[in-house]
């Protein structure tokens, strides 16, 4: 089976790699540059994606994970990990990095405070059956997409009714919520099984 590295940094790294072995995943903990060389694909966790920066340039990682993107590691990030992926972000800190290759811009805490924390079913394509729950949380949406970047699901209805919250581009996946804390690993196995073994 595939080795999937969850980063583990910060952020709810422990449901990632529940979620990747019940999908037909070996998960292991990325903390280390010779942890990203190891990994057949890689996790990006929800957290605060200002302090997973920072960590990642202490540790080291920033690198080792753009080199690894950039030569066509697979990848999925959810939230803070969307961010982590993305190549512009607005609303972020002055000195906010990303590692980049996901040609969309997002928005941090996109949803506002009256709807900081939400849930919605929706539909994403690539993720056949009933409709998914989306759990976000400070949530960030995306804001624009470059030519190669498929929209895989927006909101449905409300006041963020349209809004981009999933998307694809080749290897690279990101969502706006939470698929791991639902207990439903589909995304998760559409991760291991259509982006990793494609
Ligand atoms: N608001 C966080 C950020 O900007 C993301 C929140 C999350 O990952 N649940 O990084």
């Amino acid at each position: 089976s595939p080795v999937v590295g969850v980063l583990a940094v910060q952020g709810d790294v422990r449901e990632h790699l529940r979620a990747l072995e019940e999908s037909g995943a070996h998960a292991i903990a990325v903390r280390r540059p010779e942890e990203v060389e190891r990994v057949d694909g890689l996790v990006l966790p929800g957290g605060e994606s200002t302090t997973m920066d920072k960590l990642l340039r202490a540790f080291d990682l920033q690198q080792p994970l753009r080199e690894r993107i950039a030569r066509g590691m697979p990848a999925y990030g959810s939230c803070a990990g969307m961010i982590l992926l993305a190549d512009k972000v607005l609303d972020s800190t002055t000195d906010q990095q990303t590692i980049g290759g996901l040609d969309v811009t997002v928005r941090r805490n996109a949803f506002g405070r009256q709807v900081d924390s939400f849930e919605t079913d929706l539909t994403m394509s690539g993720v056949d059956g009933a409709p998914i729950r989306a759990v976000f949380i400070r949530a960030p949406w995306v804001e624009a997409v470059g030519p190669a970047v498929e929209v895989l699901a927006t909101v449905p209805d409300g006041p963020a009714a349209g809004r981009v919250v999933a998307v694809r581009q080749g290897s690279l996946l990101a969502t706006s919520f939470h698929p791991e804390v639902t207990g439903d690993h589909r995304i998760h196995r559409f991760f291991v099984t259509e982006i990793l073994r494609r």
